[in-house]
C-alpha cells in the first residue's frame, strides 16, 4: 500500500492543534495536503467577499507555513469530490485525512468523497475535530437524546474534561507535485477592498487569542456588552475558518485560569468559556438538526405573519431606520464585515419585532456581510432573537433605546459610526424618542422609520395569534 497520505483542509487552516494532519504525519510516510477552492461555495449570493478575503490570505499563509516545515499544500480548483480523487490518484496517495464538519452541505460532500475514495481504493480518515465534545457524546441521561436547551446542554458539557490541543509535526516529507496558488479574488469575481479589525491567518489568530488571554480575558464579564470599547476577543473569523484550534483556546484559557490572581478574574474568563459553548451549542444543534438552517425550531412559527417590506428591509440594511443604535451598527456591520455581539442581538430584535420582517431575510444579510459568517452561529442567533428557537423563554423584545442608555451610555459607540450626528447631547442619542424631528432634519438624520411602542403591540398579537392556533389546530 502507499505510504502517501492526504490531508484535506476545508476549515482547519493550520498547522496546530490539527487532529488530521497530526494523524497523518504519524504514518511515517509522506504527506501532501491540499485545499479545493469550491466554486458552490464561492460563487453562493451568501457568501461575503470579506470571507472569501479571510480564507484566501489564511490559505496563502498556511502554504508558506507548510514548506516552513518541508510540506506541501496543494491549491485546486472545482468540484471537491472530483478533485481530490484526481489528486489522490496522480500522486497514488494510500489514504486521506480530513476533520469533521457539522453543516449540511459539508456533511453531505463528505459522505460523498468517503465513498468515492473508497471506490477507489484509498483509506479514509475522518478524525473529531470542530467541536470539544463530538455531537454524539454529549445526551440526555433519560433517553440518550439531544438537548435542545442550552443550561442542561451546558452543564453535561462543561464537567466534561477537555482533549488537548494536538502538537504540531516538527517535519514532513512531501511527494513532488504542482502546488499552484489560490485564485485571485477578481478572478473569482469576488472582490473585496474593504476594511476588517482582524488579520487573516494561523499566525495573526494565534497572536490574539495570546494578547486577549493576557490583556481581556479577565475583564471580559464587565466589558463584553459594551460596543465602545474592544472588550471581546475578535476571535469569531479565526473560529470559523480555524485558524485557531478549539482544543489550544481552551487550553489557553485554562492556563489563565491558573494564572488569575483574582476570584473576579476567574469570573469573567468563566463567562468567556461560556460563550466557547454556545458556539459549541449551535453546531451540536444544526448538526443534530440539519433542518434548522431552513425553518425555525419551533415549527409553529412557520405560520407567523410577518411582512414582506422591501423598503423598510433596505432601510435596514444602510442603517437608515432613525434609531441610532440600530443604525450606528449596521454601519459598523457595513464597513469592517463585523459586528459587537450585543449589536447582533438588538438589531436581530429590531428586524423581526419593530420592523415585523422575516428573521431569514436578516440572517441572510448577515452572513453576505460577515467575515465570521458562520450557518450555525448566525442561524441560531437569528432564530434566538425572533423567539422561534431553542431558547426557553422565548417572547424577549428588545427596547433600542433601553439597550443604548444600558450599553452605550455615552454614546461613543453612536458616536463613531454616526458622524452627521456630531454634536448632538448624549440623552438625544441614545433615547431615540426623544431625538426631535427637525433636528434630525438639520443633522439629515433619518426620522424613525416605525413607532417601537406600537409595533411593539402588533408583534404580541401576531405572536399570540400563531400560539393561539397551536392550542387549537382546528382552527386553522
Ligand atoms: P467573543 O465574545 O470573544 O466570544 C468568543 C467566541 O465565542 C466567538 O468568537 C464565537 O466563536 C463564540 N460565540 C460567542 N457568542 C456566541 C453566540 N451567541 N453564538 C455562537 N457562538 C458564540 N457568531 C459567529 O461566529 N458567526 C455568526 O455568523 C454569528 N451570527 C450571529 C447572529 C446573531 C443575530 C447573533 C445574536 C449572534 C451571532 N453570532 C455569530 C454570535 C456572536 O455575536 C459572535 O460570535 C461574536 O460577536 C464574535 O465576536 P468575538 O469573537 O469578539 O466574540
Amino acid at each position: 500500500m502507499s505510504s502517501i497520505a492526504i490531508v484535506w483542509h476545508r476549515r482547519d487552516l493550520r498547522v496546530h492543534d490539527n487532529p488530521a494532519l497530526w494523524q497523518a504525519s504519524r504514518t511515517g510516510g509522506q504527506v501532501l495536503a491540499v485545499f479545493i477552492v469550491d466554486p458552490t461555495i464561492v460563487e453562493r449570493d451568501d457568501t461575503a467577499p470579506a470571507r472569501i478575503y479571510f480564507l484566501r490570505e489564511s490559505v496563502l499563509e498556511l502554504q508558506k507555513a507548510y514548506r516552513t516545515i518541508g510540506g506541501r499544500l496543494a491549491v485546486r480548483v472545482g468540484e471537491p469530490v472530483q478533485q481530490l480523487v484526481a489528486l489522490a490518484q496522480a500522486v497514488g496517495a494510500g489514504a486521506v485525512y480530513f476533520n469533521d464538519d457539522i453543516e449540511p452541505y459539508a456533511r453531505e460532500r463528505d459522505a460523498r468523497a468517503a465513498e468515492a475514495l473508497r471506490a477507489a481504493g484509498i483509506t479514509v480518515h475522518a478524525c473529531a475535530e470542530i467541536l470539544l465534545h463530538p455531537a454524539g457524546e454529549v445526551l440526555t441521561a433519560a433517553g440518550g437524546k439531544p438537548y435542545t436547551v442550552y443550561t442542561p446542554f451546558w452543564r453535561q458539557w462543561s464537567a466534561k474534561p477537555k482533549p488537548k490541543p494536538f502538537p504540531t509535526p516538527e517535519r514532513l516529507e512531501a511527494p513532488t507535485v504542482e502546488e499552484q496558488s489560490f485564485p485571485e479574488l477578481a478572478q473569482l469575481g469576488r472582490p473585496f477592498a474593504g476594511e476588517l479589525l482582524v488579520s487573516p491567518g494561523e499566525q495573526s489568530g494565534l497572536e490574539q487569542l495570546e494578547a486577549f488571554a493576557r490583556e481581556g480575558l479577565y475583564r471580559y464579564g464587565e466589558r463584553r456588552d459594551l460596543p465602545g470599547c474592544d472588550g471581546t476577543s475578535r476571535l469569531s473569523a479565526h473560529l470559523k475558518f480555524g485558524t485557531v484550534g478549539i482544543r489550544a483556546v481552551w487550553a489557553r484559557t485554562m492556563d489563565a485560569w491558573k494564572q488569575a490572581e483574582h476570584d473576579r478574574d476567574r469570573a469573567g474568563l468563566a463567562v468567556w468559556q461560556q460563550e466557547l459553548g454556545w458556539r459549541e451549542f449551535y453546531k451540536y444543534e444544526l448538526f443534530h438538526l440539519p433542518q434548522l438552517a431552513g425553518r425555525p425550531f419551533r415549527r409553529e412559527f412557520e405560520n407567523f405573519q410577518w411582512d414582506e417590506d422591501q423598503e423598510r428591509f433596505e432601510r435596514w440594511c444602510q442603517g437608515e431606520t432613525g434609531y441610532p443604535i440600530v443604525d450606528a451598527a449596521m454601519r459598523q456591520l457595513n464597513t469592517v464585515s463585523w459586528m459587537h455581539n450585543r449589536l447582533r442581538m438588538i438589531v436581530a430584535s429590531f428586524l423581526t419585532k419593530d420592523l415585523l420582517l422575516p428573521y431569514g431575510w436578516g440572517e441572510r444579510y448577515f452572513m453576505q456581510k460577515l467575515v465570521d459568517g458562520d450557518l450555525s452561529a448566525n442561524n441560531g442567533g437569528w432564530q434566538w432573537a425572533a423567539s422561534v428557537g431553542t431558547d426557553p423563554k422565548p417572547l424577549r423584545i428588545f427596547n433600542p433605546s433601553t439597550q443604548a442608555g444600558r450599553y452605550d451610555p455615552k454614546a461613543v459607540f453612536i458616536r463613531r459610526w454616526l458622524p452627521e450626528l456630531e454634536g448632538v447631547d448624549t440623552a438625544l442619542l441614545v433615547t431615540s424618542e426623544r431625538l426631535p424631528p427637525l433636528m434630525r432634519a438639520q443633522h439629515r438624520y433619518a426620522q424613525p422609520i416605525v413607532e417601537h411602542k406600537r409595533q411593539q403591540q402588533v408583534f404580541k398579537e401576531r405572536y399570540r395569534a400563531v400560539r393561539a392556533q397551536q392550542a387549537d389546530p382546528g382552527a386553522r
